[in-house]
């Protein structure tokens, strides 16, 4: 597998970079990203990919079920906050996506006994920030089909981790003043449909139909 990886790092230098060369240059000394997209930390959700943009556009964010605490003055999960807090204070983007997908391993996990993820500690800690969502699916949908229960857990939890976002007292200002821009995407694997969640409406649009 190393080996995989070596020679991808010499394919991309002989290739890729040196087709954008220039660009490379250009963001040598600084970053102007107009993003900040927090996703799941899925191997099949590729930022770059899906929202066709190149190095210098997006600021990342990756968590397991694109998780994002909420706000808490001092220590509480800093890797995360500090990641929104350089975003929005210091690089000032315009908008901001949070991003679920289908088939979510760590949404699916919300519903595994204790015993089943006792070697999994940390994931256990993690989605209990996301808990009132199956919560309410459960309430919802006391009949569902697994996949009707997994889709729906995936999508209510981009809008859960959209309301933490907002707890963050900066991020709420900006986007009261009309300064940044918030939107809850929905991505399907196999389809590459893209859904995005009309905060108005309160349901997903599709908007790469
Ligand atoms: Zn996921």
């Amino acid at each position: 597998m190393n080996h995989k990886l070596n020679e991808g790092a010499v394919s991309f230098r002989q290739k890729d970079f040196d087709k954008h060369k220039s660009l490379f240059g250009d963001l040598s000394s600084s970053q102007k990203p107009h993003t900040l997209f927090i996703g799941c930390s899925d191997s099949r959700l590729v930022p770059s990919l899906i929202t066709s943009t190149i190095p210098g556009e997006l600021f990342i964010i990756r968590s397991v079920a694109n998780i994002i605490p909420p706000y808490k003055k001092g220590v509480n999960f800093p890797a995360i906050s500090s990641a929104i807090e350089y975003a929005v204070l210091a690089l000032e983007v315009e908008n901001i996506i949070v991003c679920g997908h289908s088939n979510c391993g760590g949404c699916s996990a919300l519903y595994k006994s204790e015993e089943e993820m006792k070697n999994l500690p940390h994931i256990n800690l993690w989605l209990e920030l996301s808990r009132p969502v199956k919560n309410r699916v459960t309430q919802m949908l006391p009949k569902a089909t697994l996949a009707e229960r997994d889709w729906m857990t995936e999508q209510k939890n981009v809008v859960q981790q959209i309301t933490h976002l907002l707890t963050y007292p900066y991020v709420l200002e900006r986007y009261n003043n009309n300064k940044i821009n918030i939107m809850g995407w929905y991505y399907i694997i196999e389809t590459g449909e893209i859904y995005n969640y009309d905060v108005e409406k309160g349901y997903f649009e599709l908007i790469n139909g």
